[in-house]
């Protein structure tokens, strides 16, 4: 079993990575929605927030620090930035890996459109 942002991790497939570690690799979004636009993924295959477990606690937590990191380096932090995990169909998520998605260096608007 394996996804495009596992192959992204190993090397196999071009990526543009600002960040990589044993159990994390962050890379920027192919097509970005704002000027910052990185995406922080487990190394290791997890398809979604739904299959998170008391064993990918440290996994988990290193996927937030090293976003807050890259924040911090990318000179958005200040400002401000938005974290988001979309997860499985009415979430939205497109890509069968678990990722964090940091978006930043413009104003974002509300969290979601009211109906
Ligand atoms: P989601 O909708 O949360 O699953 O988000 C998937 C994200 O992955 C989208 O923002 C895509 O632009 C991004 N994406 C898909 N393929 C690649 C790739 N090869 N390299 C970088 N980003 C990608």
């Amino acid at each position: 079993m394996t996804t495009i942002f596992a192959r992204i991790a190993r090397g196999e497939l071009p990526a543009d990575i600002v960040y990589q570690d044993e159990l994390v690799t962050a890379f920027r979004d192919i097509h970005p929605l704002a000027p910052v636009h990185v995406l922080v993924v487990p190394n290791a295959v997890l398809a979604t927030a739904d299959d998170l477990t008391v064993d990918h606690e440290a996994v988990a937590g290193r996927m937030l620090r090293v976003a807050a990191d890259i924040a911090r380096r990318e000179g958005i932090a200040e400002r401000g930035y938005r974290l988001i995990i979309n997860c499985n169909r009415d979430g939205g998520q497109e890509v069968p890996h678990l990722h964090l998605h940091l978006v930043g260096g413009r104003p974002l608007g509300p969290m979601l459109q009211r109906r």
